[in-house]
């Protein structure tokens, strides 16, 4: 057994891993990387398809963002923002903040102005959750209970505040006794859509009626009975346009903008959890952009240093900041922070990462891949156990299904999304499935070629496993 297996086997807990079958198998380590290409211990290259679980965004050992570290580690890796400024740090946050308001100006109450560091997507949903529920409590009243809704298959984190606002039963239910209770609302999730109201994207078994946006309906209805209950919810928390680890459930256009008014017509903050939509992942480089959001708090985390280390980012109005000044000795201090805050080294990455994600030759190469991953994808129709084929922007989700006619799932025991990533990884191409989904994803330096390859290797990969 090589040296590098017996370490990782003899000591390293994976996440999210079955780790019995994880001892049955050699892992595939890997030990560098070039652009989308993946090389392991023993020398065999791989497209990263998942762009290293959704957080790489120009490459791997990228020139600009390697040559801004070794000028950050030339003058300092780490001081605390807990005490201290630093200047990575703030300017990154001034960065942020004039991405995350293009329109909009210095006095507008809607501006997002306000940056707290954080570590992962789930310290950013926590310290957006911290805030909207002291806020909620300083602005309604002490007494408040603030409630929360969130959407059915929710994933905002791993952490014990992120893991309330989630509703993923096979992750979350374990941890029952250790959360507290939000709501959840239907998301729009068209392929299994309960009121059979989908658009069909071929031609199929089930007859299928005109949308009356009945899920659109069923947020007002739970946003009303909240507020008649005299405790209208505090937030609503969303992924927009896309929601991720739900399994790659894409927003009919127009739902986000609806339910998001709804909300905030009925008293709710809006938390926008944008961990895996940020940074042009969808598009534009923030996803509620695209209709138009504005949310009260911007979960920002993945993409935030191109993908070279754990950073994140909570951005808020100047009104929530107000409502936690004070004298000291009023304790209105929003009493949360991390060892690793405002990092340099991260916040030097953001900076390089921002400034290469604005180039045109970025927004060009973006627009190029979104075009040859929705050629590419096409030919998947054509396979039996495809049910589904879904992608905004530069995200895309394959449902695997046991017949597309009757879009039977095949139960999670089965491991079909599991396999089929086997399969592909066989070929040449990481990824991860989202239980039947399998995820596309690509860094913005794929070529056409390499999104060509990937594709052609989930055909295989799906051909080879399920029988077609
Ligand atoms: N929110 C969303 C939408 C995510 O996709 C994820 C991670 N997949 C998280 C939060 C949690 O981020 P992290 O794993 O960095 O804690």
């Amino acid at each position: 057994m090589h040296k590098l297996v017996r370490l990782d086997h003899a000591h390293v807990w994976h996440p999210f891993t079955q780790m019995r079958d994880w001892l049955r198998r050699e892992p595939i380590v890997i030990t560098s990387g070039q652009g989308a290409v993946l090389r392991d211990m023993r020398g065999r290259e791989y497209l990263d398809a998942n762009s290293s679980i959704w957080t790489n965004l120009h490459g791997h050992n990228h020139p600009k963002l390697n040559a801004a570290l070794k000028r950050q580690l030339g003058k300092i890796a780490h001081s605390s923002a807990l005490g201290f400024a630093n200047e990575p740090a703030s300017g990154l946050a001034a960065e942020l903040v004039k991405l995350a308001n293009p329109k909009r100006s210095a006095s507008s109450p809607r501006r997002l102005q306000k940056v707290f560091f954080s570590d992962d997507g789930s310290t950013a949903m926590e310290v957006a959750l911290k805030l909207a529920y002291e806020f909620t409590r300083r602005t309604r009243g002490p007494k408040t209970k603030p409630r929360f809704l969130s959407l059915a298959g929710a994933y905002h984190g791993d952490t014990v505040g992120a893991v309330s606002l989630g509703h993923i039963d096979l992750f979350h239910k374990a941890y029952g006794g250790l959360l507290f209770k939000t709501d959840q609302v239907m998301s729009p999730y068209c392929y299994r859509c309960p009121f059979n109201r989908a658009k069909p994207e071929r031609a199929d078994a089930r007859k299928t009626r005109k949308c009356n946006w009945e899920c659109v309906g069923k947020v007002e209805a739970k946003c009303a009975a909240a507020r008649k209950q005299g405790n209208p919810y505090a937030a609503f928390v969303f992924e927009p346009l896309m929601q991720g680890a739900a399994g790659m459930i894409p927003q009919p256009e127009g739902w986000l903008k609806r339910v998001t008014d709804i909300a905030r017509g009925h008293g709710a903050l809006l938390v926008a959890d944008e961990v895996m939509t940020g940074f042009g992942r969808t598009g534009s480089v923030f996803a509620s952009q695209t209709e138009s959001v504005q949310p009260d708090f911007l979960a920002l985390a993945k993409g935030l240093t191109g993908g070279y280390l754990p950073m994140a980012a909570t951005l808020t109005t100047q009104r929530v900041f107000d409502a936690f000044l004070g004298e000291y000795e009023e304790f209105k201090t929003f009493f949360h922070g991390h060892s690793y805050t405002g990092n340099q080294l991260g916040a030097a990455a953001g900076l390089a990462s921002l400034e290469l994600l604005a180039r045109s030759t970025s927004v060009a190469a973006r627009a190029t891949l979104e075009k040859a991953l929705r050629r590419e994808l096409k030919s998947l129709w054509s396979l039996s156990n495809v049910g589904d084929v879904r992608q905004v922007g530069l995200v895309a989700g394959v449902e695997l299904v046991r017949d597309w006619r009757t879009r039977e799932p095949f139960a999670l025991a089965e491991r079909a999304g599991i396999r089929v990533c086997e399969a592909m990884a066989r070929r040449g191409v990481l990824t991860r499935p989202i239980g039947n989904v399998v995820v596309l994803m690509p860094p913005y330096c794929t070529t056409t070629a390499q999104v060509k390859r990937m594709a052609g290797a989930l055909y295989e990969a799906v051909e080879e496993v399920l029988g077609g």
